[in-house]
C-alpha cells in the first residue's frame, strides 16, 4: 500500500496505528457475529456469547487506555487538521466519552438482560403471551432508563439513547418532523384505500415459489445490479442483515420463505443498497474510525432508496421483468403492468416488516410513541399490548388479534435497542431526498434504470455520500450532499405522485 493520501499529520498517523488493534477485534466480532447468524450450531451460541464479549471488554480497555485517550485529546487541539482527520478525531471521541460514561457493572447488566430478553420474547411471541415477556421488558427498560442518566441528556430522557442510533437528533426534533409528515401521509393513505387504488396484486402474493429458481433470480439481480462477488458475497439467516467485515468484505444475508417472491427479492435490494453504502466508501478510509456509514438513518436511507424509490418503480419493473420470466414459469403472463401493482400492493396489516411504503410509517411511530412513554416512566409495560391495538386502529384501521401480530412482533426491545426505531423513518424521509437530487443531477434517469444502467446512479451516490464514509456528522453530511435536513416533504411529494398522481 502506497502513503495515504488524506492522513498526513504525524499525530492522526500515530492515532491511527493505535487504532488498528481495536479495529482487529471489531473485525474480529464482525465475523463471529456473522458466523452466529448464518453458519454456527446452534449449541455453540453461549460460548460464543462469552467469546464475544470478551473482545469487547479487550476492545474497550484498548479504547479507553489512559495515554490514548489523552492523546486524542491533544490531537483535537491541533489546529489545520483536514476534514478526514477531524472526522476520525470527532469519531474516536464520541466513542471514548460514551463507553467512558456507562460503567462495565451497567453493560454487563444490559448484556445479560438481552440474552435472556431475547430467550424470553421467541417463548412469548410464539405463545402469543405478552406476560411471559413483560418482567423481562421492565428489567430492560430499567437499565435503558439508566442507561439514558449516564450519558446525560438535555431535555428528554430517550434524546441520550437516539443519539447512539442517529449523532444530533433529538425527540424535539422528531417530534416536530412527524407532526407534520404523519398527518399528511395518512391523507394519502386514506385516499388510496378509499379509491381502491393499488389494492391489487394480491394473486401474484399467494404463489409458492422454487427455491433453486428464486436463487438464481437473486443471483441475476445481484448481477445485474453490478456487485463485485470478489468483495461482496450473500448467505441466509433468519432474518436478513448485512455486515462489514472489512473495506473488501461485506456480506448480505437474505431469507427464502416459499411464497410471495417480492419478499425475497426487495429483501435482497434493501441489503444491497446497504452493502453498496459500505463497498463504496473511500478505500483510503479503510481500518479507520470514519470507515462505514455514519448513522442508522442514513444507512437505512441508501437500503431503502434502493428497495423502494429504484426497485418498486416502473422503470426497475421494466428492467427486471424480462429476466424475473425467465426464471419463475409462474409469472407466464404476467405483464409489466401487474408486476408494478404486485411491488406496490397497498394493505393495510399487523407486521411492520411486511409492510408496504405508505404504511411503514405508522408501524414506526406506534413504536417510538411507546419508547418515549417507557423512558419517561409514563406508561405501565402491563399497559403495552392495550395501547399498541388502539395506536394500530387509530393509524390503519385495524387491531391486532393477539400479542404476536401485535406488541411481540418485534425483536428490538428485547435485545435491549430503544431508541433505534425512529431510524427507519428518517431513513425513508432521507431515501425521497436521495431521489429527487439524484433525478434533478443525472441525465435520463429514468430510461438509464429502465435499461438496466445502474453504473451512473452508483457513481453519484458514491460521489455525494458513501465516499466519506463517517467523516462527517449525519446532518451535515446531508446539508453538504443534499442541501437539506431530514426534511419530510420529499417523501410526501414522492408517495402523493406514485399513489395519487
Ligand atoms: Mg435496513
Amino acid at each position: 500500500m502506497g502513503e495515504n493520501i488524506y492522513f498526513k499529520n504525524k499525530e492522526i498517523k500515530k492515532l491511527l496505528a493505535y487504532y488498528k488493534k481495536i479495529w482487529a477485534l471489531g473485525h474480529v466480532d464482525a465475523l463471529m457475529g456473522w458466523d452466529l447468524e448464518t453458519y454456527m450450531p446452534e449449541k455453540g451460541v453461549i460460548e460464543r456469547g462469552t467469546a464475544s464479549s470478551q473482545i469487547d471488554l479487550f476492545e474497550q480497555r484498548l479504547l479507553l487506555d489512559k495515554e490514548f485517550v489523552k492523546s486524542v485529546d491533544l490531537v483535537s487541539r491541533i489546529d489545520g487538521l483536514n476534514d478526514y482527520e477531524k472526522g476520525v478525531v470527532r469519531e474516536l471521541k464520541r466513542d471514548i466519552s460514551i463507553k467512558k460514561r456507562i460503567p462495565p457493572r451497567l453493560i454487563e447488566e444490559e448484556s445479560l438482560a438481552a440474552t435472556k430478553g431475547v430467550v424470553a420474547w421467541r417463548n412469548a411471541r410464539k405463545k402469543s403471551n405478552f406476560g411471559i415477556f413483560r418482567p423481562y421488558l421492565e428489567e430492560i427498560v430499567r437499565i435503558e432508563r439508566e442507561k439514558a442518566e449516564k450519558l446525560g441528556y438535555k431535555e428528554h430522557p430517550y434524546d441520550a439513547l437516539l443519539d447512539l442510533y442517529e449523532e444530533d437528533m433529538r425527540v424535539r426534533e422528531v417530534d416536530s418532523i412527524f407532526s407534520d409528515f404523519i398527518p399528511r401521509l395518512k391523507q394519502i393513505l386514506d385516499r388510496v384505500i378509499s379509491e381502491k387504488k393499488f389494492t391489487k396484486g394480491g394473486r401474484l402474493e399467494k404463489i409458492k415459489y422454487n427455491m433453486t429458481q428464486m436463487q438464481a433470480v437473486n443471483k441475476k439481480t445481484i448481477d445485474m445490479l453490478g456487485y463485485d462477488m470478489g468483495r461482496f458475497r450473500v448467505d441466509v439467516s433468519a432474518h436478513p442483515f448485512t455486515t462489514t467485515i472489512g473495506s473488501n468484505d461485506v456480506r448480505i444475508t437474505t431469507r427464502y420463505e416459499g411464497i410471495d417472491f417480492k419478499r425475497v427479492l426487495f429483501s435482497t435490494i434493501h441489503e444491497s443498497g446497504h452493502a453498496l453504502y459500505e463497498l463504496q466508501c473511500d478505500s483510503q478510509l479503510a481500518m479507520t474510525p470514519v470507515f462505514g456509514g455514519i448513522s442508522l438513518g442514513i444507512h437505512e436511507s441508501q437500503s431503502r432508496f434502493w428497495e423502494n424509490m429504484i426497485g418498486r418503480s416502473r422503470p426497475f419493473v421494466h428492467a427486471i421483468t424480462p429476466m424475473l420470466k425467465g426464471q419463475l414459469t409462474f409469472l407466464k403472463g404476467i405483464d409489466e403492468e401487474e408486476m408494478y401493482h404486485y411491488f406496490n400492493r397497498v394493505k393495510p396489516g399487523m407486521i411492520r416488516v411486511d409492510a408496504d411504503e405508505l404504511t411503514y410509517n405508522f408501524h414506526i411511530v406506534i413504536r417510538y410513541e411507546i419508547e418515549k412513554l417507557l423512558m419517561k416512566n409514563e406508561i405501565k409495560t402491563k399497559e403495552l399490548p392495550e395501547f399498541w391495538n388502539e395506536k394500530m386502529e387509530e393509524y390503519l384501521g385495524i387491531k391486532p388479534k393477539n400479542d404476536a401480530e401485535g406488541v411481540l412482533q418485534d425483536i428490538h426491545w428485547s435485545q435491549g435497542s430503544i431508541g433505534y426505531f425512529p431510524t427507519y423513518s428518517l431513513g425513508n424521509i432521507v431515501s425521497a431526498i436521495v431521489r429527487a437530487k439524484a433525478m434533478k443531477e443525472i441525465k435520463n434517469f429514468d430510461g438509464k434504470i429502465g435499461a438496466g444502467d445502474f453504473k451512473p446512479l452508483q457513481d453519484w451516490l458514491k460521489e455525494k455520500i458513501h465516499r466519506y464514509g463517517s467523516t462527517y456528522k449525519p446532518k451535515e453530511l446531508l446539508k453538504k450532499a443534499l442541501g437539506e435536513g431530514y426534511n419530510p416533504i420529499y417523501l410526501t411529494a414522492y408517495l402523493n405522485q406514485k399513489f395519487l398522481g
